[in-house]
């Protein structure tokens, strides 16, 4: 499947979650099973070291994570949302436009040294990403790099990671 074909399969929604918010919907790239699979496989291709761990951010880096994890012979590691997880954690924060959100990690969750990376279906602004990032550095483990189904350039997220150290590449931009 060519990369145009893939971005067909993605819905976008207007005003979602509100007015004048172009909302990227992967739900339908996910229900396409060629496209799904073309998706993962294209991803997967752009990175050449592979990593112990790859880390996915709830809840839709989950299923970007493990998919690619499975496909790179690597772990997969939870980031959730605060309060999720059933052990002892560490949290970072996160700014959103309006307050903030908190992202967790197991403690043991990566020995140091693991080379993890980053998952999630979209960059838009980086914030998630670079809490994540953090986490995992917390934790003594180094982050090879990030990959996101889509990029919003214009957000300026992807910028962000690769001047933070992390290597960073989308398979699909949306202006
Ligand atoms: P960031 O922290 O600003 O980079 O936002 C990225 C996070 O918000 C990811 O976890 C995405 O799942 C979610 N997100 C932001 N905008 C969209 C969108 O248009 N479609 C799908 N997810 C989005």
């Amino acid at each position: 499947m060519t990369l145009d074909q893939i971005t067909a399969l993605v819905r976008t929604i207007p005003d979602h979650p509100k007015p004048g918010i172009l909302f990227r919907d992967v739900t339908t790239l996910l229900l396409h099973a060629e496209g799904f699979a073309a998706a993962i496989d294209q991803l997967a291709a752009s990175v050449d070291d592979r990593p112990d761990l790859v880390a996915g951010m709830e809840a839709r880096g989950f299923v970007v994570a493990t998919a690619l994890a499975l496909k790179l012979g690597a772990g997969l590691l939870l980031i959730r949302k605060d309060g999720k997880l059933p052990g002892a954690t560490i949290a970072e924060d996160y700014a959103l436009e309006y307050g903030t959100d908190r992202l967790t990690m197991h403690v043991d969750a990566c020995a140091p040294g693991a080379r993890v990376l980053l998952a999630d279906d979209l960059i838009a602004t980086g914030g998630t990403a670079l809490a994540a990032a953090r986490l995992v550095r917390r934790a003594g483990a180094v982050v090879t790099g990030a990959r996101f189904l889509i990029d919003l350039p214009d957000l300026g997220g992807a910028a962000r990671l690769e001047a933070d150290g992390v290597a960073t590449s989308s398979l699909l931009r949306f202006p």
